[in-house]
């Protein structure tokens, strides 16, 4: 159930822009699922949706000015401006989003210039920049005026907590910290029978890319996840690739796997087939929230499951790892105990990585772990899961697992608690040579998804990884953030305004 906020007496940003920008999707990374539709009375045009967001305790009201326009892409900006006025004049600030993909055009001129007009605090996000490369994208649409620029990605979440400090700054304080319950608003359903209006705010899902090398259980997994719930197939709208989603609803939340059809494919020789595995991997991680890496416990971890598990871990998506196949190894440590000294068990203990040799041995999943996490060690912020896809062990964990990883990846820790961890770690334990001593002056969260932490320190050096391993590990235990990885970075004091 979506919740109940008062949209009244809060500073409102209003969210504008040309169709297909990615409006609604800035949105629904801000509100979530606090959001409300207004105006819904027949013949009356529905074209605003509201929600609230709060960033360290304060309180916004957001309104989607696109939210319920159908995607419509002859809308031109004078129509888009007088769809959106009522919106914009009761707005506080405005953000005009455009697409770093697309070249500047006259439109985005014409729409810049209506809305300077207003003479409101306007922000420019420049969306879809979804990685370091895009940043340079960004910097052209400087060319439209608008100081106050952000590069975002609404869809990794990346620099929109950048964009909401900076509103936030010249937004009035509200009168109300703490929205009060809501009057007069109608609350977007969540069920999946009400008809979808085109553009309108869907609720959030989680996207899941399984991954890994061949054989290890992919596909047999994929159909156990997908097999004990409703599924809906559904073909990625915009592409005409061959790829196709599953989506899979739990207790009302929705799980997306990504390219199922991909997942099922095979290669057609073993080569081909583990060079396809990475590329996979790696296609699939960039469209996902959440990653499975399933890894053959019969066989244990092998370079390939480690360089996968690389390419996890830099892509910032979240981890769980799959130790699939379970049942295997649990008939051949009974083989190796009942015939010990024969031939056949001899045969099966060589076979065994030997890395693996003991835990395998004796099927101890305790003792099996430590070994996967050694090998893994840049994982170890990933739950592990046991299972035997092929006897449809686990589902429900899997499923909870998911959930809860994806909650973790998008959690915030506010400036004040985070001055209160600070206050409270002691940087001498994380033997740091002298000369690579910084002080942190403060810290901050940036992010979420992955979680995104600016440490403020008072000199320019590069932070030794001794300190960037401890720092990362007491975060952990304050604040959890499982199966996620963290990202820091590090801003000198002094230097502080030369980051846009
Ligand atoms: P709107 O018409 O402005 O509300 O745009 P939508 O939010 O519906 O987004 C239009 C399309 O752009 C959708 O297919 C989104 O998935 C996509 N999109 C939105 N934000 C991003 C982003 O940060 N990166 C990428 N690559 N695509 C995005
Ligand atoms: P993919 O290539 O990673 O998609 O792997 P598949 O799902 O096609 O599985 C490869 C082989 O492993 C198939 O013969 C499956 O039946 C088998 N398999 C998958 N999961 C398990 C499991 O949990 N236990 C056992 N014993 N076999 C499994």
């Amino acid at each position: 159930m979506p919740e109940t906020v008062s949209i009244h007496g809060l500073p409102t940003l209003a969210i504008v822009g040309r169709p297909n920008v990615g409006k609604s999707t800035l949105f629904n990374r801000l509100v979530g699922r606090r959001r409300a539709i207004v105006g819904d009375e027949p013949g009356i045009t529905r074209d605003r949706i509201y929600g609230t967001t709060d960033w360290n305790g304060r309180y916004i009201r957001v309104v989607d000015t696109g939210g319920i326009i159908p995607d419509d892409k002859a809308l031109i900006p004078a129509e888009i401006f007088r769809q959106a006025k009522v919106a914009l004049e009761e707005a506080d600030a405005i953000v005009m989003v455009v697409d770093s993909r697309t070249e500047l055009a006259a439109p985005d001129m014409e729409l810049t210039r209506l809305l300077l007009k207003m003479g409101k605090p306007l922000f420019l996000a420049v969306n879809k920049v979804d990685n370091v490369e895009l940043e340079a994208a960004a910097e052209n649409f400087r060319r439209l005026g608008i100081r106050n620029l952000v590069p975002i990605s609404a869809e990794h979440g990346n620099g929109v907590a950048e964009l909401l400090e900076e509103v936030l700054k010249v937004m009035p304080k509200s009168e109300t910290s703490e929205p009060l319950d809501g009057d007069q608003m109608i609350e977007v359903s969540d069920d999946e029978e009400a008809p979808a209006q085109p553009g309108m705010a869907v609720p959030l899902e989680t996207k899941i890319a399984i991954i890994g090398r061949p054989n290890v259980g992919k596909s047999t997994l994929l159909n156990q996840l997908t097999g004990t719930s409703r599924s809906i197939v559904s073909p990625i709208p915009g592409t005409t690739r061959d790829a196709v989603d599953e989506v899979v609803e739990r207790d009302g939340q929705k799980f997306r796997f990504i390219d199922t059809a991909g997942i099922r494919r095979k290669g057609k020789t073993d080569l081909m087939a583990e060079k396809l595995s990475v590329v996979m991997a790696r296609k699939h991680m960039e469209a996902a929230d959440v990653s499975i890496l399933v890894i053959d416990a019969s066989e244990g971890v092998t370079a390939l499951d480690a360089n996968i598990a690389g390419y996890a871990h830099e892509s910032g998506r979240s981890v769980i790892v799959v130790i699939n196949k379970w049942d295997l190894v649990v008939a051949q440590a009974h083989k190796m105990r009942e015939g010990a000294g024969t031939p056949e068990a001899e045969r099966l203990e060589r076979k065994s990585r030997s890395r693996m040799r003991g835990a395998m041995k004796s099927a101890d999943q305790g003792e099996y772990e430590r070994t996967v996490r050694e090998n893994l060690k840049f994982l170890n912020y990933a739950p592990v899961i046991f299972t035997s896809a092929l006897r449809g062990q686990k589902i429900d964990k899997i499923f909870e697992t998911i959930e809860r990883v994806a909650a973790e990846r998008r959690k915030r820790v506010t400036t004040s608690e985070m001055n209160r961890f600070l206050e409270h770690i002691d940087f001498e334990r994380a033997s740091v040579p002298i000369s690579k001593r910084v002080r942190i002056m403060y810290m901050t969260q940036t992010n979420v998804a992955p979680p995104t932490f600016v440490l403020f320190t008072d000199r320019d050096v590069k932070l030794h990884f001794a300190y960037e391993r401890f720092l990362e590990n007491q975060i952990r235990r304050a604040f959890g953030f499982e199966g996620t990885p963290i990202w820091i970075k590090v801003r000198p004091r002094r230097k502080k305004d030369e980051h846009r």
